[in-house]
């Protein structure tokens, strides 16, 4: 959506929560207390009431605004800006769009809205022919881990590990020249602890239909695929064929390590996950078009968020 259509439709407080609640009508309220569908808007009151239990539900209670005093039109400003640019918006930068005084409110509210996309994201299995392997994003070194000895490579503190999956069907004809040799449909990067096989075999089953066909590399962590899925090619990949064999996974870890690098100033590892949901949704509904805002108006109030508050100490 266009600023313009954007300041045209949601132009002030009252007209942002009459669409919040309109989105929420349509997608139904549960009763929090006895699970019924049944309630009743109260409009002197402004909550809704459960016809089986009589518990209230506020209109904010349940979904990605669920403890935020926040104006309604912020969360519809920053969901405008997250989905109308290509890149993302920084905390500090919508902190000052929006003239509010304190930091640390803008920036949760961003992480909230970036943890609903990563749970409607994660209602999704990957099928059909997938790339599978795993990436390296820089990060903070944590605070607990500050007086260690720095190690270096894979194993270094200031590394995170993520899981990259991608839906990627090879092309039927050979590529010509610029063309990618395989298509990509959806992806899915989830941070890590670390890269043994039964870590990644568990996300790997969680995430990806039985019936695909996985291609990865010949590492240790992907030794049990071949049981768990139709088929699995492992192979040694020299790193001058990795745009070959594995060409999504590796455009999608660049483009976000891009991304983040552009847009925020180091990344804290335990904030890792909330980017890359960000970056997954949206680059799994690149062709959504206009529709990006409305659907990120019908996650936000769907789904509550996981995102709990923490005190800020430094930009991440
Ligand atoms: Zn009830």
């Amino acid at each position: 959506m266009k600023l313009f259509d954007f300041n045209k439709y949601f132009p002030d407080e009252a007209t942002c929560r009459r669409a919040f609640k309109e989105m929420r009508d349509k997608e139904g309220v549960v009763c929090q207390h006895c699970g019924s569908h049944d309630v009743v808007w109260l409009e002197r009151k402004q909550q809704y009431q459960c016809k089986h239990c009589r518990h209230r539900t506020t209109l904010r209670s349940g979904t990605v605004m669920h403890g935020s005093k926040l104006p309604f039109m912020y969360w519809f400003i920053a969901m405008h800006l997250l989905t109308a640019t290509k890149k993302s918006i920084s905390a500090a930068e919508l902190q000052r769009q929006l003239g509010h005084k304190r930091y640390q409110p803008i920036w949760e509210l961003l992480h909230k809205l970036r943890s609903v996309m990563g749970k409607r994201d994660d209602k999704y299995t990957l099928k059909g022919c997938i790339e599978l392997d795993e990436g390296f994003f820089s990060t903070e070194i944590p605070q607990e881990k500050k007086d260690e000895k720095l190690k270096a490579g894979a194993g270094s503190q200031r590394k995170s590990k993520v899981l990259v999956i991608a839906e990627s069907t090879p092309a039927e004809q050979v590529p010509k020249k610029g063309q990618k040799p395989k298509s990509v449909g959806h992806i899915k990067m989830i941070v890590i602890p670390n890269a043994k096989a039964a870590t990644i075999d568990a996300l790997a089953s969680k995430n990806i239909e039985k019936d695909s066909r996985l291609t990865t590399d010949d590492h240790a962590s992907h030794i049990h695929f071949k049981d768990m899925f139709t088929e699995h090619q492992s192979q040694v990949i020299d790193p001058k064929d990795i745009g070959k064999v594995l060409p999504w996974v590796h455009i999608a870890i660049g483009n976000a390590k891009t991304l983040f690098a552009d847009m925020y100033h180091g990344v804290k590892p335990e904030f890792l996950q909330e980017y890359l949901n960000e970056f997954c949704y949206k680059f799994n509904r690149r062709y959504f078009g206009e529709d990006l805002f409305d659907r990120l108006v019908m996650i936000a109030a769907s789904y509550r968020t996981n995102f709990e508050h923490r005190t800020y100490r430094k930009a991440a």
